[in-house]
């Protein structure tokens, strides 16, 4: 049995608490390897490391930081296959969509490059008499990130690379159930002339969570995964003193309008809803039809795309559409959501829970669901499935579809498709969603713009990556500075007003 390593102070090293996790193939339900999980003495021991190294980075100069960045996208580029071909072996997800994953990383420290520029702080000149006043942005210090199973590449990335660019050190804990990408781009890395302590990756799980959570060094983190343990990491980081950004789950609503294309919004909901087999955040797992005519025309063009999706390992290549899911569990997880639509009185149009797939039996797939006639009481509506599963929802007017997506608890991702102007603009002002795509399925902001929900997809308040990460991961210093030739008539004793 393989076993995993962290990656400290610029090497491989082994766990030394005794504890670990499976790792498994999801698409033969073997587990492969298994990835040590820390203990807070192997936590402070990396985060004493990336303490003792971060001064003498924050100290060079942010060009020359950027030049490793630089040398770091080559070597991504260089090793794309091998990256995409290690993150479906965990994922599952096919390996296009692992190649995604590492690109939409990639763009994100692409961004960052440019650090020398948006580090630079203001001036103005002569603020008062003699006095000139600028700001600088310096690095945080030690931070951390904490990342999900779904984009093992993309979203470290999206923390490691505006921190290190700022001049931090970053511990990075990522999903333990595919970590092996997280230790090869922080080898990849270290290639490209980071120094050591840098980049930490220490594995794990709730345990070297929560010592993260409590290191008193540790100044930052952010988090990416369910709503639920964002929340909590959320209010545990924050009571702890701690700069803290957390985006959680998430449940994307597609708005159709009758005047909309239909072959185009079916093509559009099959990518959206079962691209990774649904485990996206920015997947779309409800369509909201308006009208009864348009939705029967959606269901009607849906249905024979949904059903004709091929369902397989990555190994087959470009001839499937989507993987298995996760894990075991995952899979269970998503069957027992499937079951209570169907209890509580919504339509499977296309049933996917007797899909096997052979010669890979007690691999972890699952097969494409639709449902129509779906109601917000219902758990299918409310929890998020995270899985190969889409929900027509039938709104009679163009305000009813737009309060659904407003009344749901998450805010993460949203689509309108028409083509009417004035309406996509509507719906772009009044939706309380942090995304918005108009005849885009899955609005994913590129990365000088920046990613974030609202409501119960986030707690804190600047977003991912773009401008908003610069000042994440940076405190704002102000100096004011007048030279002796200034105060030479003597000591100021009223508080200096502007006149
Ligand atoms: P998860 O919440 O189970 O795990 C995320 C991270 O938290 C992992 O590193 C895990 O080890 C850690 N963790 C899990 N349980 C913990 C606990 N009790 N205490 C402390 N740490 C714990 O999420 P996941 O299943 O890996 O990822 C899927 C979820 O992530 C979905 O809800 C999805 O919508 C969300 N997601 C959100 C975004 C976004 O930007 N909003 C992006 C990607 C994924």
């Amino acid at each position: 049995m393989e076993q995993l390593t962290h990656f400290i102070n610029g090497k491989r090293v082994a766990g030394t608490s005794g504890r670990f996790s499976d790792v498994y193939n999801p698409a033969t339900g073997e587990v492969q390897a298994q990835t040590p999980l820390a203990n807070p003495a192997e936590l402070d021991a990396a985060v004493a490391g990336a303490a003792a190294a971060q001064p003498a980075w924050a100290a060079t100069n942010p060009q020359r930081r950027a030049r490793v960045l630089m040398k770091f996208v080559a070597l991504m580029n260089r090793d794309m296959d091998k990256l995409a071909e290690a993150l479906s072996r965990e994922h599952g997800k096919t390996l296009p969509d692992a190649a995604g994953d590492v690109q939409r990383g990639l763009e994100v420290v692409e961004y960052c490059i440019g650090a020398p520029e948006l580090l630079k702080g203001d001036y103005t000149d002569s603020a008062g008499p003699g006095i000139d006043m600028y700001s600088m942005r310096q690095a945080l210090g030690v931070t951390a990130g904490i990342t999900p199973f779904n984009f093992p590449a993309m979203i470290p990335m999206w923390m490691f690379a505006p921190a290190i660019a700022c001049g931090n050190a970053f511990i990075l804990k990522p999903s333990e159930r595919d970590p092996s990408v997280p230790i090869m781009l922080a080898e990849l890395l270290q290639e490209a002339g980071l120094p050591d302590g840098i980049l930490q990756v220490v594995n794990g799980d709730k345990e070297a969570v929560d010592a993260i959570l409590d290191h008193d060094v540790i100044q930052s983190i952010g988090f990416v995964g369910s709503t639920p343990i964002a929340e909590y990491i959320y209010s545990r980081g924050c009571a702890n003193g701690k700069r803290v950004q957390c985006f959680g789950g998430a449940k994307n609503h597609m708005i159709v309008m009758p005047d909309a294309d239909m072959d185009q919004v079916a093509d559009a909901l099959v990518g959206a809803g079962y691209g990774a087999a649904g485990e996206r955040c920015m997947a779309i797992s409800v369509a909201v039809p308006v009208g009864d005519e348009t939705a029967d025309r959606l269901v009607e063009k849906l249905a024979p795309r949904v059903e004709a999706l091929k369902v397989g390992p990555y190994t087959s290549g470009n001839d499937v559409d989507f993987g298995p899911v996760v894990t075991g569990a995952a899979k269970e997880n998503i069957l027992k959501l499937v079951e209570s639509g169907v209890e509580a009185g919504a339509k499977l149009v296309v049933d996917g829970r007797d899909f096997n797939l052979q010669g890979y039996e007690d691999g972890f797939f699952v097969g494409a669901h639709l449902f129509d006639h779906v109601t917000s009481d219902m758990d299918i509506y409310q929890k998020e499935i995270f899985g190969p599963v889409l929900s027509v929802v039938r709104a009679q007017s163009y305000e009813d579809a737009l309060k659904l997506a407003m009344d749901h608890e998450y805010g993460n991702g949203t689509a309108i498709y028409t083509r009417d102007g004035d309406t996509a603009r509507d719906f772009a002002n009044r939706v309380n969603v942090g995304m918005v795509g108009i005849n885009v399925p899955i609005p994913v902001p590129l990365a000088y713009h920046t990613f974030g929900g609202w409501k119960k997809s986030v707690f804190g308040d600047l977003n991912q990556h773009g401008p908003d990460a610069f000042k994440f991961y940076t405190r704002t210093k102000t100096v004011t500075a007048r030279w002796p030739s200034g105060i030479k008539e003597g000591g100021e004793f009223s508080i200096p007003v502007m006149e």
